[in-house]
């Protein structure tokens, strides 16, 4: 198969692993607003200046005492000394005395234990507990959640809102973050239009130039689009210029097969250098990887399925590790096969499927039944990928691997 004018075949796991070694992070840090930074990715780790909760305090709504006060069989009657909604400090409580109190508010000095609402009954301010309950009973523990000093974020994390709630929780205003990466983006073809035109004999529409810039999109980047380019080396030598002088990474879609109307990679040996990969895998053979100028340049195939997934297996993680995001593996799940898949290709197949559910809690995978790399309404049908390990026959009921849709595309 490798000939002087076919490139080696790489397998996916060494096209990834070029790609993440050849990552260039962003080291540029800035300060983000808290409230501001969803998607953003930590450029240290957060230590925290604060214990959570910062002091005892009380789970429920209740009184508090002493638990050693309390009859174990009996009824026990205390007077109510002291009432302490949250936000306010109560007092040292007296001996054979209860405080009133609300979830959040701070224990009082001398209580061990708060007995909830629902097993007491107040009458002026007596108090007649009908359940004892041991030490340590709904108090939630200065530090439970969080030491002071300890590291509640590391560097390299995606900021979901979860982290941003956290950090917020121990008084974060602001969280330092990597410079926003640059990614440009431009489609090759004549044929191409754009939806709201009318179709004239022999054009298609321009759908990667949604779907590329949306997957951009949904990872929290702001892609530069640069439009449709003409199939001439020229139009794609100029709008090569001006995507490096923008960005830190350029994305193609197109262009890059062995046509003499494929002009991207002559455009980038051009101004730039460029190693052109044969993977093996499908869809989505083609992969263009180079430079031009300091910044990096990404060739995706043109067919449109091939597009989806070759962004979400080798742009996503090359995009991710270069904005420093340390863990860009999404996971992936064993599910039982509802399909027989007899025929297997000579290189590893990432197939559209669905997953359901069976009346047996078993997760099992259909196939969408069209699985040709321009057959874009496979990526809507699916909710995910099958890995099908290259030349293995797949029978209904053998195990495959599953990469959710929802974790190449989402917060994780
Ligand atoms: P190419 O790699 O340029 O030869 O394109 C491969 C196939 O993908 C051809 O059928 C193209 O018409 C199609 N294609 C290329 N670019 C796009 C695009 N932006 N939107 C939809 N289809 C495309
Ligand atoms: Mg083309």
């Amino acid at each position: 198969m490798n000939n002087k004018n076919s490139p080696p075949l790489l397998s996916v796991d060494e096209a990834l692993d070029h790609l993440l070694h050849a990552a260039q992070q962003v080291q540029a840090i800035e300060d983000a607003l808290t409230m501001d930074a969803l998607g953003r990715v930590l450029a240290t780790s957060l230590i925290s200046p604060i214990a959570v909760p910062p002091y005892d305090n009380s789970a429920m709504d209740g009184y508090a005492v002493r638990a050693a006060e309390l009859h174990p069989k009996e009824m026990t009657r205390l007077q109510v000394s002291q009432r302490i909604p949250a936000g306010t400090m109560g007092t040292p409580l007296a001996q054979q005395t209860a405080a009133r109190i609300f979830t959040g508010a701070p224990i009082p000095a001398g209580a061990d234990a708060v007995v909830m609402q629902e097993d007491t009954r107040q009458t002026d301010d007596i108090v007649a507990i009908t359940r004892a309950v041991s030490a340590g009973t709904n108090i939630r523990l200065a530090g439970e959640d969080i030491a002071a000093g300890a590291t509640i974020l590391q560097g390299g994390t995606r900021l979901g809102p979860q982290h941003i709630g956290l950090a917020a929780s121990v008084g974060m205003a602001r969280v330092p973050v990597y410079r926003k990466l640059r990614i440009a983006t431009f489609f090759t073809g004549d044929e191409l239009v754009m939806p709201g035109e009318a179709l004239a004999p022999g054009q298609i529409y321009n759908s990667n130039r949604f779907t590329l810039n949306s997957l951009l999109r949904s990872l929290g980047f702001v892609p530069i689009d640069l439009g449709t380019v003409p199939d001439s080396l020229e139009a794609t030598v100029a709008v090569l210029k001006q995507a490096a002088q923008e960005a830190d990474v350029i994305i193609t879609s197109g262009g890059v097969s062995v046509g003499e109307e494929d002009y991207v990679k002559a455009a980038v040996e051009q101004i730039g250098s460029i190693d052109m990969w044969r993977i093996a895998m499908k869809p989505g053979k083609p992969l263009a990887f180079g430079q031009i100028e300091n910044a990096a340049f990404i060739g995706l195939p043109g067919n449109p399925v091939s597009v989806f997934v070759t962004f979400c297996l080798f742009a996503r993680p090359f995009l991710l590790r270069t904005q420093g995001v340390m863990n860009v593996t999404p996971r992936s799940f064993w599910v039982e096969a509802n399909f027989d898949w007899l025929k297997p290709d000579r290189r590893r197949e990432y197939l559209r499927a669905r997953l359901e559910p069976g009346m047996d809690g078993v997760s099992r995978a259909s196939l969408f039944p069209h699985q040709g790399s321009g057959v874009l309404t496979s990526t809507v049908w699916g909710d995910g990928l099958i890995n099908c390990p290259a030349g293995t026959p797949i029978k209904r009921g053998e195990r495959v691997r599953f990469i959710p849709f929802s974790d190449l595309l989402a917060w994780h």
